[in-house]
């Protein structure tokens, strides 16, 4: 039988339709011209190459910088039924030149290679001499001196297709969708009349919220008891608080790992395996985590403090719900951070050929980055409208999927408490922190206040009909509005600014202070009724929360298939997620599959999976449900699985791609 791209894709992915621009990028491949993809993380860049890789004649070579990626990417492929190696720094001798003689015999039809592997003499000898009909280079923004990542091995690409005796149809793929870096993606590599597709940055299913914890510790605390069962990495600003966060864990009896760069090698690589095979669900970590791993059912990030741009967010953020689930993305946000990343700005170590000039350039463009971020936290508006008009695509004001569109706020007047807060700031003379603040504004006994007679300044209890929270929300108000800021050390004296000190003198002469707090009561439930909350479900597949699909006794069966693809990804040394992704074990119990033909009609089951792992599941399904007819999901059948009637070969929505 030949087999058409269709087939490809639900024989060995298990998929029946194209997402959103693949189809197109796929077909100038099998038609042999060059593509540029530019998809955001999660979008399925890799479905783009694999596919043709299947239908042309010869062998597709991958070209890769990080090894942990190829090594999940080779895993995937196999675990899918198709035969492809990889060949980079961590094979021996003796197991590359097995791979490249078990390749010459064409028993792989793709092959992962690291870029500085390209011109070794054994590697060009094969290449030389085997039918290679396409390179696909993956990350490829790494080729760009403009990228953060600039790897120079990638710019001997060219040199390498150059040596081989046919010129193979190339295609380039990132995330990154600089103009600068894009061109130089298309002049570097020299792509010959690519098809350029670039595809909206949006995430769907990432529900973005920014919160204001009096205490962030605790709200975390929270929030992992609340969402035990599943995978998330909580990124914090220090390696410090990446330890003080995981002892507090600890103490509240929460497993969790670490990873930051102040560890071995060795303990970050088995911190990550922990993470990537489901032994512990959480993670703890600071920047260093997350270059490579491509680990698909994150489901919440959350922000402990705020980076220093948006972009590194954005990034960050987007480690989230690659499986197109819904997941969840917050930003706890304090004043102080702003402080911190200001800090860092200015004492970040430049080069020191730098000129001033140059290096006062790029502290401006840091702290222009900075304030685009602080801007996120402070915004009332949409938040993925915000992140999709700086990163240049012209969003709508209502997602309905983020915190802003689910909250509506009011502005209420707090010019009097302000001139308070900064009336005992100077009358403590600038000295103190915000604890010694509130706690004097609130008339407090403490006997660190006491210590420091703190009840002989005026504004002792100026206060006292506030909760000393609401206190402390009014001052960081205060420094995100720049009356006020805080010395950028552990101790935080809150300081006098200009502007704090216009507004002592002006007093209600000047404009008004207003902070935005969420309107109470009546939103919290809007009182959808279930049939109208179903409507809402179904508008778009992977917003829903697992709880508003399947019902109690739904959720248990959805636990112990979990349980059986954890044992199986144990016995196979595979991560669960290759296995099958959440939404798979989903359809599961919402179709209650009873034999194999079945269960292989699922989403994300191809041939090779329902033969390896089909029976396994059918059974458990069986002893679930004893054989009795079931229905374990609200609502209706198609609209639940987010499939209109007629699924399979149906063109793909290519809504917001940009064909250049
Ligand atoms: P990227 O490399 O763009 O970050 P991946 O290639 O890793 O994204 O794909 C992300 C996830 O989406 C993977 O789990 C992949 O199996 C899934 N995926 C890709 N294409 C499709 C499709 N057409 N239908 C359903 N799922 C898909
Ligand atoms: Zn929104």
């Amino acid at each position: 039988m030949t087999m058409d791209k269709y087939d490809v894709l639900k024989t060995y992915f298990g998929y029946d339709t194209f997402r959103e621009g693949q189809e197109l990028l796929i077909d100038s491949l099998l038609g042999g011209r060059d593509v540029l993809g530019i998809m955001p993380t999660g979008a399925g860049k890799s479905i783009c190459y694999q596919v043709p890789a299947l239908l042309l004649p010869g062998i597709t070579l991958v070209i890769s910088p990080l090894i942990s990626l190829m090594k999940d990417q080779v895993r995937a492929l196999n675990e899918a039924g198709v035969h492809a190696a990889y060949i980079n720094s961590s094979l021996t001798e003796g197991q590359t030149m097995k791979a490249l003689y078990n390749a010459s015999k064409g028993q792989y039809k793709i092959i992962y290679v690291a870029p500085e592997r390209l011109e070794t003499p054994s590697f060009l000898s094969f290449a030389c001499q085997a039918r290679i009909s396409m390179v696909a280079v993956d990350e490829a923004h790494c080729i760009s001196q403009w990228g953060q990542d600039f790897r120079p091995s990638y710019t001997r690409i060219t040199a390498f297709l150059e040596r081989l005796p046919e010129r193979p149809i190339l295609g380039a793929f990132t995330a990154t969708a600089t103009e600068r870096v894009r061109e130089d993606i298309l002049c570097v590599l020299g792509l010959r009349e690519p098809q350029v597709l670039v595809t909206s940055f949006d995430r769907p299913n990432l529900y973005f919220s920014v919160e204001k914890p009096a205490d962030r510790q605790e709200y975390i605390l929270d929030y992992v008891k609340d969402h035990a069962s599943e995978s998330g990495i909580i990124y914090c600003g220090t390696r410090k608080a990446v330890g003080g966060l995981h002892d507090y864990l600890e103490k509240n009896g929460i497993d969790s790992l670490c990873y930051h760069a102040g560890m071995s090698n060795e303990e970050r690589r088995a911190s990550q395996d922990a993470f990537i095979f489901d032994e512990k669900k959480l993670m703890i970590a600071t920047n260093a985590f997350g270059m490579g791993i491509d680990k698909s059912d994150v489901r919440y990030v959350i922000h402990l403090n705020m980076p220093g741009s948006l972009e590194n967010y954005y990034q960050e953020a987007g480690r989230a719900g690659r499986d197109g689930e819904r997941s969840e993305c917050i930003l706890l946000f304090s004043a102080r951070d702003i402080m911190l990343q200001k800090y860092l700005i200015e004492h970040k170590e430049t080069d020191a050929e730098l000129d001033s000039e140059t290096k006062e350039a790029i502290i401006e463009k840091d702290l222009e980055r900075l304030r685009v971020m602080s801007g996120y936290a402070a915004t009332s508006r949409c938040l993925r409208d915000y992140i999709l008009r700086y990163f240049g695509e012209a969003g709508s004001p209502y997602c309905g999927f983020c915190k802003n569109c689910d909250q509506e706020y009011e502005e209420i007047d707090i010019t009097g408490e302000a001139v308070a807060i900064l009336s005992c700031v100077q009358e403590m003379r600038q000295r103190f922190g915000i604890h010694m603040v509130t706690g004097t504004l609130s008339g407090r006994t403490r006997a660190k206040l006491m210590e420091y007679h703190v009840d002989r300044y005026a504004s002792y209890g100026a206060l006292k009909l506030l909760p000393e929270k609401d206190i402390a929300k009014r001052v960081d108000t205060l420094i995100q509005e720049e009356y006020l800021t805080t010395t950028p050390d552990r101790y935080a004296i809150l300081k006098m600014t200009e502007k704090g000190r216009r507004l002592l003198k002006d007093r209600e002469e000047g404009v008004p202070v207003v902070m935005r707090v969420p309107k109470t009561a009546a939103d919290e439930n809007r009182g959808f009724s279930k049939a109208e909350k179903s409507d809402i479900i179904k508008q778009e597949r992977g917003k829903e929360r697992l709880s508003d699909v399947l019902t109690s006794r739904g959720l248990m069966l959805f636990d112990s298939l979990k349980a059986c693809r954890l044992a199986l990804a144990r016995t196979n040394g595979v991560p669960p997620y290759i296995i099958f992704s959440d939404r798979t074990l989903k359809e599961m119990c919402i179709r209650l599959p009873r034999n194999l033909e079945e269960f292989k009609s699922l989403y994300g089951v191809g041939r090779n999976k329902c033969a390896l792992y089909g029976e396994t599941f059918l059974q458990e399904i069986e002893a679930f449900t004893a054989g009795r007819d079931e229905k374990l999901y609200y609502g209706e059948l198609p609209d639940v699985l987010g499939l209109t009637a007629a699924s399979g070969r149906k063109k793909p929505r290519r809504r917001d791609a940009r064909e250049i």
